[in-house]
């Protein structure tokens, strides 16, 4: 992309009704702005973000066999008045007339309209296990929208919603959940840690939410420090594996780690005290098994083979697809504006041609931009005719992985600069060794 053909309004002072780092950086840096209250539009450069954090979703949850599917944002009450959740879930749910005067609302989440899809589809043993999942617009009537799109009103989630014949089956469905969140977290360049948690009003005994640990977090949350240093890495696991996937669970969830909803102070102090740490987090996401709460009151239920009918076990699992866009800002910036990880990164690098109109710089920029995009890389090229300053601090602000100074004067020596923006170092090469450290 080119930028004096993009549309990248970056704002140059600091908005002042952002009161978090994330939240200010992505209205500086153009990638949103709000509509109304907790509600906003996602310009191109936000857009592109939301999507890669999208695309490693799906990604992850293919690998683990869960199938993608999309169910509308508009939903009956008729569905919430069975579980008995339209009255219980109180005025966070925007409810909604049409003009026939029936009652619908904006979903807050999707028990509901999926466990009536799988009752009207499906009703033996035989085609068990299933887990299907969408990643739609939710609406939460929040009493604070607040920090942009970490806690909005609209947003974005991923929901998946598992269905077994028996609890063992929807525990492995739960442990196969939190393998496939870990590696979706860390492909994204972040932490989460998964904390016991509440499981508030989607219900159910077992539960785990996925901190970030940020200072802005509105979680309060008590940890053994040694969970910190557990990674889930590249290693190689088999889904299907009951074994390998409670390992997995065990490995990551034997250390002390809740949230203060589930903190047990008794608990937290037989931790040696250097390892004691009270920090706060950002809820990323939460995985629930909640058995027969739903397909009972429901009636979704399956022959069991022999000759029973039986309620299925079900669990579902949430990822704030949208909040983790704030999120990975508040753990990878710096005062000049936002670092992405590289699996996350809007384009993959800038180029910033240091003199626009100069034949040589000129044609430089775009064998560079063309040899990338030849490689299948994404560059944003900075071909407008500004200063350099003002090139690097909107590069700085933007946060792309590379970038690539192109000038006369190094081209008269055969080199450009490569510069990565986590270290701020930056190197002089040949154009061909800049792409090549690129890709
Ligand atoms: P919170 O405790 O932050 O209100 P929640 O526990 O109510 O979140 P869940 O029902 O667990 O949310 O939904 C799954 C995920 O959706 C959450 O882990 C979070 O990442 C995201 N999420 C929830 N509410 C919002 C919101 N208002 N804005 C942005 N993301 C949200
Ligand atoms: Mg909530
Ligand atoms: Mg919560
Ligand atoms: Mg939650």
């Amino acid at each position: 992309m080119r930028l004096s053909r993009y549309f990248l309004p970056v704002l140059k002072e600091t908005p002042s009704e952002a009161q978090i780092v994330s939240h200010r950086l992505m209205l500086r840096a153009g990638m949103i702005k709000q509509a109304s209250a907790g509600i906003y539009s996602w310009l191109p450069l936000g857009f592109k973000v939301l999507r890669n954090i999208e695309r490693i979703v799906h990604g992850e949850q293919a690998r683990a066999g869960h199938i993608p599917m999309l169910m509308p944002t508009l939903q009956s009450a008729d569905l919430w008045r069975e579980s008995g959740r339209y009255d219980a879930y109180g005025p966070e749910m925007l409810r909604i007339r049409d003009r026939q005067d029936r009652d619908m609302l904006y979903g807050p989440t999707n028990e509901e309209m999926i466990t009536d899809i799988f009752r009207s589809h499906v009703g033996s043993y035989k085609d068990l296990p299933l887990t299907l999942y969408h990643i739609q617009w939710k609406f939460r009537d929040e009493m604070r929208p607040r920090f942009g799109v970490m806690r909005g009103r609209e947003f974005l989630m991923k929901d998946g919603y598992n269905f077994d014949l028996t609890k063992a089956d929807a525990l492995h469905a739960y442990n196969r959940h939190l393998v496939s969140y870990l590696r979706t977290y860390e492909r994204m360049g972040l932490q989460a840690i998964p904390m016991r948690a509440d499981s508030g009003p989607i219900g159910g005994d077992d539960t785990h939410e996925f901190l970030v640990l940020a200072e802005t977090g509105e979680s309060e949350v008590f940890y053994d420090a040694e969970i910190t240093e557990l990674k889930f890495g590249d290693r190689e696991i088999d889904y299907d594996s009951v074994e390998q996937c409670q390992a997995v669970l065990e490995e990551f969830t034997s250390r002390y780690a809740r949230t203060d909803e589930t903190h047990d102070a008794e608990m937290f102090a037989k931790i040696p005290e250097d390892r004691q740490r009270v920090a706060r987090g950002i809820e990323v996401g939460q995985i629930f098994y909640f058995g027969t709460k739903y397909s009972e009151a429901m009636g979704a239920t399956v022959s069991d083979g022999e000759g029973n009918k039986v309620p299925v076990h079900m669990g579902s699992h949430g990822i704030g697809v949208s909040r983790l866009v704030g999120a990975i800002i508040e753990a990878s910036h710096d005062d000049k504006g936002i670092i992405w990880p590289e699996g996350v990164t809007p384009f993959h690098c800038g180029i910033v041609n240091l003199k626009q109109g100069d034949a040589e710089a000129d044609a430089a920029c775009d064998a560079l931009y063309s040899s990338l995009t030849a490689l299948g890389l994404d560059p944003l090229y900075d071909d407008r005719n500004e200063r350099a300053g003002g090139k690097f601090a909107t590069m700085d602000l933007i946060g792309l992985p590379w970038r690539i100074t192109v000038g006369p004067r190094g081209l008269k020596n055969g080199v450009v600069e490569l510069t990565s923006r986590r270290t701020g170092e930056s190197e002089e090469m040949p154009p061909e060794e800049a792409v090549q450290r690129i890709s």
